[in-house]
C-alpha cells in the first residue's frame, strides 16, 4: 500500500522520470478518457482510435481528430504542466517527461525533454512516404483531408498511436525508467498498456514510485507514495516540498 503520510524529499542530483496521462490536461479543459465510461468525447474508441476504424471510415476518424486538433487552439497549460517545467529546470538532463497525451500543453508550458509515446495531435503522417509534418494552419484544420506535401498521397493520417499500434520510443522509455531514482505518474488511470506497466519496471529497478491522481489508479498498490487530488491544485505545492532541501 502506498504511504500517504511520510514526507518525501528529492535531491537535486536524482534521476526523475515523470509519466503523465489525460488527467493532467483535464483542468485545461481537455476531457479524459475514463471520465466518460470508456467513451472518448462521446465516441467508442474502436470507432475512432484504431487502425481498423481508419480503414473502415476515414472521414469519421479524420473529423474526430480535426476536432481534437482545433481544440488545441482554445486550451492553455495549467499549473500542473508548469510544475513539471520547474522540476526540469532543477534537474536539467536528469529529468525525462514521458506523456501519453497527444495534446501540446507540456511543450507550450516549457517542458523540453519530452517523449510523446502516443503521438501528437499537431502532427500529420503520410502512410506512403512516412513523412511527418507539423500542420496547424487554418487550412489544415477543416473536415477536408490534407494531402502529403512530399508525395502523391491525398490523405495524411493523424500522427497518433491508435489502440493495437506500437507506442513510440519504447526502447528509450524503458531505459530511462530502469535507470531512474524516482518514477512519478500524474493523471493516469493505469488502464492503458504498456504505459501502465512501466511502474513494474521502475519498481523492479529500485525506483521510488509516486502517484498523483484524482482517484486510485488500477495499479494503486504498486505506489510507494500516493497523493489524491486535482493535479493543478496539489502538484505545485508537492513539487515545492519534494525539492525543499535541494
Ligand atoms: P485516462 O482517461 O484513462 O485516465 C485519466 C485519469 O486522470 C483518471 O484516473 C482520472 O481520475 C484522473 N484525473 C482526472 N482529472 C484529474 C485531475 N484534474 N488531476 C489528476 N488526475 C485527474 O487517461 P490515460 O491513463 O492517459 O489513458 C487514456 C489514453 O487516451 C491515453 O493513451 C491518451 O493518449 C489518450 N487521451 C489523451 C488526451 C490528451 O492528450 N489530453 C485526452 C484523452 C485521452
Amino acid at each position: 500500500m502506498p504511504n500517504i503520510h511520510i514526507m518525501l524529499r528529492i535531491n537535486s542530483d536524482a534521476k526523475v522520470v515523470v509519466l503523465t496521462g489525460a488527467g493532467i490536461s483535464a483542468e485545461s479543459g481537455i476531457k479524459t478518457f475514463r471520465a466518460s465510461d470508456g467513451l472518448w468525447e462521446e465516441h467508442p474508441i474502436e470507432d475512432v482510435a484504431t487502425p481498423y476504424a481508419w480503414k473502415k471510415n476515414q472521414q469519421l476518424v479524420w473529423n474526430f481528430y480535426q476536432q481534437r486538433r482545433k481544440q488545441l487552439l482554445e486550451v492553455q497549460p495549467n499549473p500542473a504542466h508548469e510544475s513539471l517545467v520547474n522540476i526540469e529546470n532543477k534537474l536539467i538532463d536528469n529529468f525525462l517527461l514521458i506523456t501519453q497525451n497527444v495534446d501540446d500543453l507540456h511543450s507550450r508550458a516549457g517542458s523540453k525533454n519530452i517523449i510523446h509515446m502516443h503521438g501528437e495531435l499537431r502532427l500529420l503522417r503520410c502512410e506512403e512516404c512516412l513523412g511527418i509534418f507539423d500542420m496547424m494552419e487554418d487550412t489544415h484544420l477543416t473536415d477536408d483531408f490534407v494531402a502529403c506535401p512530399e508525395c502523391d498521397n491525398e490523405r495524411l493520417r493523424p500522427h497518433i498511436v491508435w489502440f493495437h499500434e506500437m507506442p513510440l520510443q519504447l526502447q528509450e522509455i524503458n531505459q530511462a525508467v530502469e535507470e531512474c531514482d524516482f518514477f512519478i505518474t500524474i493523471g493516469t488511470s493505469g488502464h492503458v498498456t504498456p504505459a501502465a506497466g512501466l511502474i513494474y519496471l521502475a519498481k523492479s529497478s529500485g525506483a521510488t514510485c509516486i502517484g498523483v491522481n484524482l482517484e486510485h489508479p488500477l495499479n494503486y498498490d504498486e505506489y510507494d507514495h500516493f497523493y489524491q487530488g486535482k493535479a493543478g491544485e496539489i502538484l505545485p505545492n508537492l513539487v515545492e516540498n519534494w525539492f525543499s532541501n535541494s
